[in-house]
């Protein structure tokens, strides 16, 4: 029997810290100077700074440098804060637009060689090897996690069963017949599936599932213990990714499940203060931003993720020697602001949890009365419970600060998810 993987590329995945400092130093020079050549807002941009990129000899000199925004690539849409003309990209992916004009992104031969490989990267880190049968269950088209994922397991010889999203009964047949061992989807639409399967009576023996590779949405440990208990023999897995960036990939769990791997020598990764921008130490909490260093089409420089965690660069067991970012808690643009309380959806989400009898499936729902913020938070019980809203509303209180109304719904009342989860109704104007 051939051995099992630890890892798709040792080389990188284990490189010592100091020697992939140096070769990240020595890619975001080559990166800036490309960019600089060849897009006219990041020679704008340093132009504007007085500076040129030779002034960035060090890795803390990152800091200096102006940062790219969402609206940065809005604004230059659809293509213009490419590096190289779309004739010489091979594909482009782009976001839903739910906020006026999509963003689009492109990639190169060479850009989606290396996420492939950062994908196949990620799918050994949860478990996953060679020949392994492999559902994707996420949306393929102009969103970049069916076909990121889907590349990366072809890459390591996995057999991948493209289902795309949705579906749920073709899905657990594909899982019957099929025998995937990996599943690959967002995490509320695993549970979503795990429900349907138990309330079909499907005999979970009947499926193979053994890893699940769920990212696209923010989620909590709370919710990785209760799509477990509904798909017996997964190990649930996050997987982080963003599109302008390069996609699903960017960073990924071990089997310690302590962290996300950044994977750092494609993307160079800092936490700043949300609201000053000033760069935070390893440890604290703040936002996302990212630096590609091996992109060629699409290269942005100081992107701001919007999504809030922390990073630790302390040794993990697994042997991967690079930063880990904690379980993202939200979107810098997701916090919500109750009655000058602020809290994350995931919040919510982990308080609500830790109740027994409450059922994994909840939305706010957040309403304006005369000046003041109204909350309530709908959910379903699993089993028949008087004081069910009672001991959540308390739970919220003492956890979060949040005084809110819970309202306990008929079973099956909230939105099943069928991609990304709707956790939030804001009825304010
Ligand atoms: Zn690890």
């Amino acid at each position: 029997m051939r051995s099992a993987l630890r890892y798709w590329n040792p080389e990188a995945e284990t490189m010592p810290r100091e020697r992939l400092r140096l070769l990240q130093l020595e890619r975001l020079r080559d990166r800036l100077a490309w960019v600089y050549e060849r897009v006219p807002f990041y020679r704008d941009q340093l132009d504007k700074a007085g500076l040129t990129p030779a002034d960035v000899r060090s890795l803390p000199d990152l800091g200096k440098l102006p940062f790219t925004k969402k609206g940065d690539l809005r604004d230059n849409y659809p293509a213009g804060l490419f590096a190289l003309p779309l004739t010489d990209c091979v594909r482009v992916h782009a976001s839903s637009g739910t906020r006026g004009k999509p963003t689009m992104v492109g990639y190169t031969r060479s850009d989606l060689a290396a996420w492939s490989d950062v994908c196949a990267r990620a799918i050994v880190s949860m478990g996953g090897q060679p020949g392994d049968v492999i559902q994707n269950a996420y949306g393929y088209g102009l969103f970049t996690g069916g076909l990121g994922f889907h590349q990366g397991a072809e890459l390591m010889g996995c057999t991948v069963v493209p289902t795309s999203s949705g579906n749920t009964a073709r899905q657990i047949l594909m899982l019957q017949d099929l025998g995937a061992r990996g599943l690959a989807c967002t995490p509320s639409y695993a549970l979503n599936l795990g429900d349907t399967m138990r309330e079909a009576g499907i005999d979970p023996t009947s499926i193979q599932l053994r890893y699940g590779m769920f990212g696209a949405e923010p989620w909590t440990d709370e919710l990785r213990t209760q799509i477990e208990q509904t798909i017996p023999g997964l190990k649930a897995y996050d997987i982080y990714g963003l599109s302008e960036i390069v996609g699903p990939g960017v960073s990924v769990e071990c089997s310690e499940r302590d962290g996300l791997h950044v994977q750092e020598d494609h993307f160079l990764v800092e936490i700043v203060d949300p609201e000053s921008g000033l760069p935070r130490p390893y440890g604290s909490t703040g936002e996302l931003v990212f630096t590609n260093l091996t992109k060629e089409a699409l290269c942005l420089i100081r992107y701001r993720s919007g999504d809030i965690c922390s990073l630790d660069d302390t040794p993990c067991p697994c042997g991967r020697t690079s930063v880990r970012m904690s379980k993202i808690k939200g979107r810098s643009d997701d916090m919500l602001i109750i009655r000058g309380v602020n809290v994350f959806p995931s919040e919510v989400e982990a308080a609500l949890l830790a109740v027994p009898d409450v059922a994994p499936h909840y939305q706010l729902v957040i309403s304006r009365q005369g000046a003041l913020d109204e909350v309530e938070v709908q959910v379903e019980a699993l089993a028949d419970s008087a004081d069910l809203s009672a001991r959540l509303s308390r739970q919220l209180r003492d956890v979060l600060g949040l005084s809110c109304r819970v309202t306990v719904q008929p079973s099956k009342t909230i939105p099943r998810s069928e991609g990304k989860a709707i956790r939030v109704v804001d009825q304010r104007a």
